[in-house]
């Protein structure tokens, strides 16, 4: 049977995971209503999609009430990168909460299916590995990244509460670590920051001893995963793992990198980021359960992508990529 159109409200989707979202929205003949206050978005990254009669952008901060008529929400309103969102964590607490309390009673009044991007952070620096939906993590609540991680625990909560209190459709994605073009250079995460490094020449900066481990989903397969989630009928009211399961170790990443881009790059050892998790990797056989889904862009195919992105982003030289 043929899907009804939607209009969907898109917040933070003038980010990095928001923009991709928005393309896909638009392809298969929804409305979008992107609205994002470019804290870490940015205009550019929709500048594509300005002209399209069914896309339209606001700036609004999600910590004050939003009055917008539309039939389905997504909500990834909030900095993702640890160097963003430690910049002003009362202001990420206010985000991840005012902002989910806001974004849910409007999804209350509309009557309309709301998804939240959460995050494999709400595990902290697991003990269970690879991790599964049910358990339930090892966070500091007082450290520099609690802003986050507590404030998107706070955040499902809350989710599920509306859902108890009031019936709301929820929908909660614990989404892994991302990549992909329109990521930012200057974010701080890893793959931003190892590609940058590597096509500028500079040293390649590995935190601790590069032994901490990270699962890398690409972009194209993350939006995949929330629109299957979204869609998704039955009882769909769990959190669901978003992620690649293919687990890699930092040092790992840095000399694919290295090869990929064919780099004169020496690696460098940092201090290690206090609470940063020492490894992770999702379960997702509930999301292939559930959605069928699984993702499909080996970490190298996506590297390449990402490479060539950042390569054109920063004007420099694509390299002859090997
Ligand atoms: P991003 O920083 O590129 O995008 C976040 C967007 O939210 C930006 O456009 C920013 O300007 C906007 N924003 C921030 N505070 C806002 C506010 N108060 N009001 C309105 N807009 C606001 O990050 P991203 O990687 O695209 O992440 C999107 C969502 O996915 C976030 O909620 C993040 O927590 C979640 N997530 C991302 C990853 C990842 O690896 N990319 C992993 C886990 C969870
Ligand atoms: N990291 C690193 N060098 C960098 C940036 C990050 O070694 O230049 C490490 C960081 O300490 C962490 C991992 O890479 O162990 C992933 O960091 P990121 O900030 O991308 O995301 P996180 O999963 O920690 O939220």
């Amino acid at each position: 049977m043929k899907r009804a159109h939607k209009r969907v409200l898109v917040t933070g989707g003038a980010g990095f995971l928001g923009s991709h979202l928005c393309d896909r929205l638009l392809a298969r003949g929804d409305d979008v209503l992107c609205v994002d206050n470019f804290f870490t978005g940015s205009r550019d990254n929709v500048l594509h999609l300005l002209g399209h009669p069914r896309f339209e952008l606001m700036r609004h901060d999600v910590t004050f009430p939003l009055f917008v008529e539309v039939d389905e929400i997504y909500n990834l309103a909030c900095p993702a990168s640890p160097v963003h969102y430690q910049n002003n964590p009362v202001q990420t607490i206010k985000t991840a909460v005012h902002g989910a309390i806001n974004m849910l009673g409007l999804a209350k009044r509309l009557n309309a299916r709301i998804l939240q991007a959460s995050t494999s952070e709400v595990y902290g620096d697991p003990t269970v590995h690879p991790q599964p939906e049910e358990y339930r993590g090892n966070v500091n609540p007082i450290g520099p990244r609690s802003c986050y991680d507590e404030g998107k625990r706070c955040a499902e909560t809350l989710f599920f509460d509306y859902h108890r209190q009031n019936q709301v459709d929820i929908r909660v994605a614990r989404i892994f670590n991302t990549y992909g073009p329109r990521m930012h250079p200057n974010d701080g995460r890893v793959i931003s920051n190892f590609i940058t490094q590597a096509l500028r020449g500079e040293p390649i900066t590995l935190f601790g001893d590069g032994q901490q481990t990270r699962s890398f989903c690409y972009v194209d397969d993350l939006i995949d995963g929330l629109m299957k989630l979204m869609d998704a009928e039955g009882d769909a009211h769990v959190p669901v793992n978003i992620g690649n399961p293919g687990e890699f170790t930092i040092r790992e990443l840095a000399e694919l990198v290295v090869r990929l881009t064919g780099t004169g790059s020496e690696l460098v050892y940092r201090p290690l980021p206090t609470d940063d998790p020492m490894q992770r990797c999702p379960d997702i056989a509930r999301a292939q359960k559930l959605l069928g889904w699984a993702p499909q862009v080996p970490l190298e195919q996506g590297l390449r992508r990402t490479i060539g992105y950042f390569a054109e982003a920063l004007g420099l030289e694509a390299p002859a990529l090997t």
